[in-house]
C-alpha cells in the first residue's frame, strides 16, 4: 500500500461523474493522478463509488486531445464515418491556436451574418462547469444572437422539470437524498441507484436496514430491491395506470391531507374525477402487479408520517414522461408529503452537474434560473444586462436541432463537451444531421464518435485540470479545483469559450473563473448569499439561501410553492401507451440504460483502464428464460434489430430483466444502442422514449 507522505501534493475537489457529487481528495506523483480519496463532502460523507475510486485515469489516457485540429480539405464527412478503424491524420490535420479558433469563429460568423443567427445551435454540457454553461448558453444568446442552445438534460429529466415547472414552481429537488434517513417510507420508482448514483444508495440501504419501508418499483428486478420492503415490478410503459391506481386507493380510501390540500393544492377535484376509473383491480393486469400490492403500496406511503419519492430516467424517458411525473408530484401533493423534513420530490439527477447547467441557462426556453425567454420584461432585463438585443423566440432542443439540420434550417453548430453522435435517439439520423453542417466545431477532451464529422476541433480540459463550481441533485454548490495541467497544448474550456466570443464581435473581458461566477450569481437569485468566496472557503454550499452568511435551505417548498399564487397544481394524466409498442415483427421491448462501470457514452470511463477491464464490450441482456425461447446461448453475438437499425452485441444472461424485454447500455460505439432507440418525444419535455421502443433479436453467423 501506498504511505501518504509519498504523495506530491493532494488537492481537494469533487468527483466528475455522477449526479450525487461526492467531495474527493485527488492525490497526485510525478505529474500524475495515482489515488483518488473520498472526503467528508455532505452529499458522500468519505464514501466513493467505483468510478469516483478507480475512474481517475482518463485524464491521463494517451488518447486526450492535445493540439487543435483542422479537417482536412479531402476527408470524407459523411454520416456513416467511423474513425475506429482511421488513422486521425486521415482526416485531420494539426494546427495552431490562431489557426484553429480563427477558422472555428470566422465560420460561426460566416452563417450568422449570412443566414441569421437562427441557422445555428450549440449544445453545452452537464459535464462541464456552471461557469461553463453560463457562459456557453451566453455566447450562443448573445453572441449567435439565437435560443438553440440546449444540453443533456434534454435526454434525462426535461419531463421532469416540465411537470415540476407546472406542479410547484421550480424544477429543482425539494429535499437532500440523505433525507431517506429522516423518513419513514421512500419510494424508488424508475431509477436503479445502486448501479446509477451508488452512494446515494447507501442511504436507501442504511433507511432501509434501519427499519424504514422501502417500496422500489421498476420494470427490472434491481439489486436495491433486495432491500425492499415492497420491490414491485412492473409492465415497462404502464406507469401512468400504476400511478393512477396508487392515486385511486389514496383518494378512495380518504387517506390524503385535507387540510393540506385545502392549504396549498388545486386541482383536486379534477385528479379525483380522473383516478376514479383507475381501481387496482382494474389496472392489474395492465401493470402486472396484484391489486393487493398496489393497495399496500398506497396504503404505506400515504399513511406514513414522512415520505419521500426518488425518481430517474425510468420515469422520464418516456413519451409520456410528464405525465409520469405528474403523477408523482399528485401523490406528494394530495398526501402533504412535502416541505418537511424526510419527505418530499427528488429527481436523482444524472450527470455532476445536471442541475447547474440547467440552472444556468443551458436550455432554449429560459435564462438562468428559468426565466422565460418569451416573457418580454425579463428579456428586456437580460438585454439590459448583456447590452444586445436578444431574440424573443424560443429555441429549439436536442432531438429538434438535428430535424432542423436535416430540413435545412440550420447549418452551425458548436458542442461543447456533449456527444450526440452516441447519446442522441435514431443515431444514423443525428449522425447524418452533423455530417451535413456547413461548420461544426467540437470542444472536447477525446475525439468523440461527434468529432468524427467536426470541421475544427478544440482540445480542452478534464475536470482535474480546471477551476469551477458543480452543482449536485442536491442542489448543493460545490468547489473543484486543478490537481494537473492540461496536456499539451490543451486549453481551458472557459477560456475558449471567450476565445470564439471575442472573434465573433463580442467584448467579454475576465480575469478568471472567479469572475464569471460573480457574473452568474449576479442574474441568479437562486445563489443570493453563494459567493465565489464563501465557496472557496466552504466548499459547499446549498442553494437557496436565506440571509447573508446563513445555512442553506436544504428542504424548500416549507410553506407553499414558487408559483404565481404559491399553490401547487396537480394535473390528471391519461392511459397513453409508448409511441412504438411490440408487434409480430417486432416482438420484444428493447430498454436502453447505463452500467455501474460506465458512465453515458462512455469517452471517460471507457478511458479508464479498471472500469473498462470490468465491462469491455457492447452487450444486450434478456432474461435466461427468454434466451433459451430464443435457443441462444449467454457469450454468443446477437443482432438486436428496430425499425431504425441492426447492432450487434455479446448476449449476456440477465435474471433482472423481464420475460419479453431486452437491456442495452449506450455506452459502447462498437454497438451503439441509440441506433435503435426510437426518436419520438414527450410533448412537453421534449425527451425521447429510449426507454421503450420495439425490437426483435437474431442470431448472428460466427465467422
Ligand atoms: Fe462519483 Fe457518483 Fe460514484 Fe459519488 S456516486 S463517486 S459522485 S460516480
Amino acid at each position: 500500500t501506498r504511505a501518504i507522505h509519498e504523495f506530491d501534493g493532494t488537492v481537494d475537489s469533487v468527483c466528475p461523474f455522477c449526479g450525487v457529487g461526492c467531495q474527493t481528495t485527488i492525490n497526485v506523483k510525478d505529474g500524475r493522478i495515482v489515488q483518488v480519496d473520498g472526503r467528508d463532502g455532505p452529499a458522500n460523507e468519505n464514501r466513493l463509488c467505483v468510478k469516483g475510486r478507480f475512474g481517475y485515469d482518463y485524464v491521463m489516457s494517451p488518447e486526450r486531445l492535445t493540439k487543435p485540429l483542422i479537417r482536412r480539405d479531402d476527408a470524407p464527412k459523411a454520416g456513416d464515418i467511423d474513425m475506429r478503424f482511421m488513422k486521425v491524420t486521415d482526416i485531420f490535420r494539426e494546427a495552431s491556436w490562431e489557426e484553429a479558433l480563427e477558422r472555428a469563429a470566422s465560420g460561426i460568423a460566416k452563417i450568422r451574418d449570412e443566414r441569421g443567427g437562427g441557422a445555428l445551435a450549440g449544445f453545452g454540457s452537464a459535464k462541464g462547469s456552471n461557469e461553463e454553461a453560463y457562459l456557453f448558453q451566453k455566447l450562443i444568446r448573445q453572441g449567435f444572437g439565437t435560443n438553440n442552445v440546449d444540453h443533456c438534460t434534454r435526454l434525462c429529466h426535461a419531463s421532469s422539470v416540465a411537470a415540476l415547472l407546472e406542479g410547484v414552481g421550480s424544477g429543482a429537488v425539494s429535499a437532500p437524498f440523505t433525507d431517506a434517513l429522516k423518513a419513514d417510507c421512500i419510494v424508488v420508482i424508475g431509477a436503479r441507484p445502486a448501479t446509477n448514483h451508488p452512494v446515494a444508495a447507501t442511504y436507501f440501504k442504511q433507511a432501509a436496514k434501519d427499519g424504514k419501508k422501502l417500496i422500489v418499483i421498476d420494470p427490472r428486478r434491481q439489486e436495491l430491491m433486495r432491500h425492499a420492503s415492497h420491490p414491485v415490478q412492473f409492465t415497462p410503459g404502464s406507469d401512468v395506470a400504476l400511478l393512477n391506481a396508487v392515486l385511486h386507493v389514496i383518494v378512495d380510501e380518504k387517506l390524503y391531507d385535507e387540510q393540506y390540500i385545502q392549504a396549498h393544492v388545486d386541482g383536486f377535484d379534477a385528479l379525483r374525477e380522473k383516478v376514479r376509473d383507475f381501481s387496482p383491480e382494474a389496472m392489474a393486469e395492465v401493470c402486472g402487479v396484484s391489486a393487493e400490492t398496489i393497495r399496500d403500496v398506497a396504503r404505506t406511503y400515504a399513511t406514513a408520517e414522512r415520505s419521500i419519492i426518488f425518481w430517474g430516467m425510468g420515469i422520464s424517458q418516456h413519451t409520456h414522461g410528464t405525465d409520469n411525473s405528474r403523477g408523482l408530484i399528485a401523490l406528494s401533493l394530495i398526501t402533504g408529503h412535502v416541505g418537511r423534513p424526510g419527505t418530499g420530490l427528488h429527481p436523482l439527477r444524472g450527470q455532476n452537474n445536471v442541475q447547474g447547467a440547467s440552472d444556468a441557462g443551458l436550455i432554449p426556453m429560459m435564462y438562468p434560473d428559468y426565466r422565460l425567454v418569451e416573457n418580454a420584461d425579463v428579456r428586456a432585463s437580460m438585454e439590459d444586462f448583456w447590452g444586445r438585443s436578444l431574440d424573443p423566440k424560443r429555441g429549439l432542443t436536442v432531438v429538434e436541432i438535428m430535424d432542423a439540420i436535416h430540413a435545412g434550417d440550420i447549418s452551425g453548430m458548436y458542442i461543447m463537451g456533449e456527444n450526440p453522435a452516441m447519446s442522441d435517439p435514431d443515431q444514423h439520423h443525428a449522425r447524418a444531421a452533423l455530417a451535413k453542417l456547413d461548420h461544426l466545431v467540437v470542444q472536447d477532451i477525446f475525439l468523440t464518435e461527434t468529432c468524427w464529422h467536426a470541421d475544427v476541433v478544440l482540445p480542452a480540459s478534464a475536470q482535474a485540470e480546471k477551476w469551477g463550481t458543480y452543482t449536485n441533485t442536491n442542489r448543493q454548490v460545490q468547489i473543484g479545483r486543478p490537481a494537473l495541467d492540461p496536456p499539451g497544448e490543451a486549453r481551458q474550456d472557459w477560456e475558449l469559450i471567450v476565445e470564439l466570443a471575442n472573434r465573433i464581435g463580442l467584448d467579454w473581458q475576465y480575469d478568471g473563473v472567479g469572475a464569471v461566477y460573480t457574473e452568474m450569481a449576479s442574474v441568479m437569485p437562486s445563489l443570493k448569499h453563494i459567493s465565489w468566496e464563501r465557496l472557496l472557503a466552504e466548499d459547499s454550499v446549498t442553494y437557496p439561501v436565506s440571509e447573508p452568511g446563513g445555512f442553506g435551505n436544504e428542504v424548500i417548498f416549507t410553506d407553499g410553492f414558487p408559483t404565481a399564487d404559491g399553490r401547487g397544481r396537480l394535473v390528471p394524466a391519461d392511459l397513453r401507451p409508448p409511441d412504438e409498442v411490440p408487434d409480430e415483427d417486432y416482438p420484444l421491448v428493447l430498454t436502453t440504460g447505463r452500467l455501474l462501470e460506465h458512465w453515458h457514452t462512455g469517452a471517460m470511463t471507457r478511458r479508464a483502464t479498471v472500469l473498462d477491464d470490468i465491462e469491455p464490450e457492447g452487450i444486450a441482456a434478456m432474461n435466461p428464460r427468454e434466451i433459451g425461447r430464443h435457443g441462444f446461448k449467454p457469450g454468443q453475438m446477437i443482432a438486436v434489430e428496430t425499425r431504425r437499425g441492426t447492432i450487434q452485441a455479446v448476449l449476456r444472461a440477465d435474471r433482472e430483466v423481464a420475460d419479453g424485454m431486452i437491456f442495452m447500455p449506450f455506452c459502447f460505439n462498437e454497438s451503439p444502442a441509440n441506433v435503435l432507440t426510437n426518436p419520438q418525444l414527450d410533448p412537453f419535455g421534449k425527451i425521447p422514449e429510449f426507454k421503450y421502443c420495439a425490437a426483435r433479436v437474431s442470431r448472428v453467423a460466427q465467422a
